[in-house]
């Protein structure tokens, strides 16, 4: 899987600030100017959004070669996460071994410090996700 760019700003570090088409009622992430359904009739109607920090795995890759400055954290798990209000975002998955992670698993939202993690990369926005213990 190839892993996309990533968006490097975020507003809120935070919450996970999309926006929602006040015409369609869509909800996209990162945030958009315009509308890709609605084009012209979403102009000046795309509404911030606090997404849900929960959702499940949809896709995930697990990562054995580094970037820079993630030498000493390999394997590590990246994942394309849908939210429960619609956007799938890329994030990383932590506290967990590749082997828990499946798809369909739940996920919820974390924040780590940015400093430990260096530069590079995904890690830059502060936001990480853990799987969802369930009581079984
Ligand atoms: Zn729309």
């Amino acid at each position: 899987m190839q892993i996309p760019r990533f968006w490097r700003q975020i507003p809120n570090r935070y919450n996970l600030i999309g926006v929602q088409c006040e015409n369609c009622k869509k909800v996209y992430f990162p945030p958009r100017i315009v509308c890709p359904d609605c084009h012209r009739l979403s102009i000046g109607k795309m509404k911030q959004y606090k997404l849900s920090d929960k959702g499940v795995v949809h896709s995930y890759t697990v990562i054995y070669e580094p970037a820079e400055g993630f030498e000493n954290q390999v394997p590590y798990i990246m994942a394309i996460i849908q939210l429960e209000d619609g956007p799938r975002i890329t994030a990383q998955i932590v506290d967990c071994n590749p082997e828990e992670v499946k798809i369909g698993s739940r996920v919820e939202m974390v924040f780590r410090r940015l400093g430990e993690d260096g530069k590079a990369g995904i890690i830059y926005y502060g936001y990480k996700f853990a799987l969802v213990k369930t009581q079984t």
